[in-house]
């Protein structure tokens, strides 16, 4: 089975976002936003749904 690259974030699992402001250091302020599809990591792994029921 192959990783899937993630739909949501299109392998860009985290990207960091600027916030557009500089902290008291002068750095660039950003987040980094998780893809909550692939929980940050940038592929889907495609499960069947049947073939893993086991009732
Ligand atoms: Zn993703």
């Amino acid at each position: 089975m192959t990783h899937r690259i993630c739909p949501n974030c299109d392998g860009y699992a985290s990207a960091a976002i600027t916030l557009g402001g500089r902290d008291q250091n002068g750095h660039l302020r950003t987040i980094t936003a998780h893809c909550p599809a692939c929980h940050g990591t940038g592929t889907t792994r495609t499960r069947s749904t049947r073939e893993g029921a086991r009732a």
